[in-house]
């Protein structure tokens, strides 16, 4: 295979300066894990930015962390100053992309100063990666930060293959449609030659936007656009199922055999529904006031962005509603949400779905929410309850869970209640099917799938019609005329040649 680069936002390894000391940390999980047999290949490399802004750092010390990261973890980094952070990355893939994707209209900022500041970024991005780009390499982008990242590489380099893959939601062209610069961000995307999603409904939306804003139609989620190529398709990203399945845990949650635990872990965000969610569990408690004094909610908020003021806000009203529900209904034995604001190690996590009775999954929306698969891989006795939104990415594969909408809190109360009850032979079989499909499309077999899909890719030569020939109606007649054995190639608008605006009519004489 050609050269691999893979490119995201975040780097696999993050740097820490702590005043003289520097240290490298790598990520596990997700797509670190995904990608680590193609990134450990001899001449991969990962474009990506180290995690700390470059504004007071020395030349020399950026030049030793860039040559510490090329020999020791093969990847190069993409500093990113203070101002990049906040109007880049905060700003504009984060105040505009993330709320607008997730359809949070409502709290879509349009800034054009931000917009800017992310056409500089993505541009500094190709900047950096151009030197490593051979004309046969492959190069995966990844996620909402870089979508123009795409077509600066394809214009310059068109030979390159390129694969894009979008980890949030794509939305419905009504909401897409909202955004200022929705062209320049669709032709972005359109510079890779496959690009994917998590779910066929993000598929769906992408196409349907580029029809509508662009005028380009798709033919079996293949499109021609620019006279390329490019391919759409839905790859449903896995997680390390032989990790989740198989890890001992170091200290096991031993709870009281009287009490059941509903288990609910989050990123602090707005999108993950949690006020809606402790909102059901208390009409859960209303609705079934046995249960008081027999089952917990176990509340887990990592913290998240906390830099943006929509998130402290959040944060605040949980903790406002988890006191006013713990100061109602608690008794001296008993305490109904236990909070915690931290975050997990995944050794922790896994005590936990071990020990849950419920996962408690419920986003208003998510692109794919690896959690619910975690916690079904975790339950190698087969006996996982999972309660999950409908408007989650994973939904579309574990329809086995019980599917609910994260609005309706009387449909959570009540999904509550049948967990609960539901009957051991019922939940191994709900298990059993689940446990098959995270196995088999678990998180190798995602990045497999996709990068052998982009290395496949031909690039299908366009063949090109005599046009100056047959505007020249004189010659065409004389040409005609004289030729011995004629052939008439009728074509139907898109077959021979690309869809036109405006149809240019020829009418032959023929004598
Ligand atoms: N996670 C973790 N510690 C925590 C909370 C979450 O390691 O305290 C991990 C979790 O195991 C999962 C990821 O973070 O792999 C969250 O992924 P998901 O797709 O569910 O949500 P995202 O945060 O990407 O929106």
């Amino acid at each position: 295979m050609s050269r691999m680069i893979f490119v995201s936002n975040r780097l696999p390894v993050t740097v820490k300066i702590n005043k003289k000391e520097v240290t490298y940390e790598k990520s596990i999980g997700g797509l670190a894990t995904g990608l680590k047999s193609f990134h450990e290949q001899a001449d991969a490399l990962w474009v990506g930015w180290p995690g700390f802004a470059s504004d007071r750092m020395k030349r020399s010390q950026l030049d030793q962390i860039e040559s510490s990261l090329l020999d020791d973890y093969h990847c190069f980094p993409v500093y990113l100053s203070e101002k990049d952070v906040t109007l880049y990355y905060e700003g504009f893939s984060n105040r505009t992309i993330w709320p607008l994707f997730h359809y949070f209209s409502n709290l879509t900022e349009y800034d054009n100063t931000n917009w800017q500041r992310y056409k500089k970024v993505n541009l500094e991005f190709y900047h950096k990666l151009e030197p490593f780009i051979e004309e046969d390499s492959v190069i995966w982008i990844h996620d909402y930060q870089l979508m123009l990242l795409p077509e600066l590489i394809k214009n310059n380099h068109p030979t390159v293959k390129i694969g894009f893959f979008l980890h949030i939601p794509f939305p419905s062209s009504e909401i897409f449609r909202l955004l200022v610069w929705k062209e320049e961000i669709l032709k972005g995307i359109l510079g890779a030659d496959l690009i994917g999603f998590h779910t066929y409904d993000y598929v769906r939306h992408f196409l349907s936007s580029v029809r509508r804003i662009l005028n380009v139609n798709h033919n079996f989620y293949k499109l021609l656009y620019n006279h390329r190529h490019i391919e759409i398709d839905a790859f449903p990203m896995g997680i390390d199922y032989q990790y989740f399945s198989t890890h001992q845990v170091d200290n096991p949650i031993i709870i009281n055999p009287q009490e059941k635990m509903i288990l609910s872990v989050d990123r602090l965000d707005y999108t993950k529904g949690i006020i809606e969610r402790i909102k059901a569990f208390k009409a859960f408690l209303d609705k079934y006031p046995k249960y008081i004094g027999k089952v917990r909610l176990n509340l887990i908020v990592a913290p998240s962005r906390q830099s943006l003021p929509f998130y402290d806000q959040l944060r605040s009203e949980i903790e406002i509603l988890v006191s006013q529900i713990n100061g109602s209904y608690n008794n001296r034995d008993w305490m109904p949400i236990w909070y915690y604001f931290k975050s997990f190690s995944q050794d922790e996590l896994i005590a936990y779905y071990k020990a849950a009775d419920i996962l408690l999954v419920t986003p208003l929306r998510d692109g794919m929410n690896l959690i619910a698969k975690e916690y079904v891989a975790a339950r190698t006795d087969y006996l996982a309850t999972l309660i999950l939104s409908e408007t989650a990415g994973a939904a579309s594969e574990l329809s086995e869970a019980i599917i609910i909408n994260p609005n309706d809190e009387i449909q959570i109360a009540n999904a509550i209640k049948n967990a609960l009850e539901m009957s051991k032979k019922e939940k191994m079989q709900r298990n059993k099917i689940m446990h098959e499909r995270i196995q088999r499309y678990n998180v190798n077999f995602w990045a497999k799938e996709f990068i052998q899909r982009l290395d496949k890719i031909q690039f299908e030569t366009q063949i090109k019609l005599p046009v100056e020939a047959l505007v020249n109606k004189d010659e065409l007649i004389k040409q005609f005329d004289a030729s011995q054995k004629r052939i008439f190639f009728l074509d139907y608008d898109g077959t021979l040649s690309e869809f036109k605006k405006h149809q240019c009519k020829l009418h032959l004489i023929v004598h």
